[in-house]
């Protein structure tokens, strides 16, 4: 009865584990730093049984094995990143596209402002603002 009972277990361990891939190779693949929603509607073409709801559980636990990160940003809806090492966005005023930009981290910053406080500082983020390609073209 134990060992029917772990089968099933891992059968089901198995079936989820199955989709949280997916959902991070979709996030990976994709460059465009998704909202869960636009996560679940790939991922239904892909996997017409999935949900909601277990694609929101799936993006939390890959967030929870820091395999994903997940900002909210300026439109008010989290964004999720497959590219967990400090990086900075450049983010379209006009349509709120989030791209990632491309210069190397700013180790210094973090330098100058320990010496200025008390606090410990262990990150920092810069985003930089304007008009993407597509919408300086329309
Ligand atoms: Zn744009
Ligand atoms: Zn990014």
């Amino acid at each position: 009865m134990l060992i029917l009972r772990t089968i099933i277990n891992m059968k089901k361990i198995r079936k989820k584990s199955k989709q949280r891939e997916l959902i991070y190779t979709l996030v990976k693949e994709s460059k465009a730093h998704p909202s869960a929603i636009m996560i679940y509607d790939t991922l239904r073409k892909k996997m017409p049984t999935a949900s909601m709801g277990n694609t929101y559980r799936n993006l939390k636990i890959l967030v929870e094995e820091k395999r994903l990160n997940c900002r909210e940003y300026e439109d008010g809806i989290e964004h999720y990143d497959a590219i967990t090492a400090p990086h900075y966005h450049f983010i379209c005023t006009q349509c709120n596209s989030i791209h990632d930009f491309d210069i190397p981290e700013q180790n210094q910053i973090i330098k100058i402002a320990q010496k200025k406080t008390k606090n410990t500082i262990t990150d920092h983020t810069i985003q930089f603002y304007g008009v993407c390609e597509i919408c300086k073209n329309k």
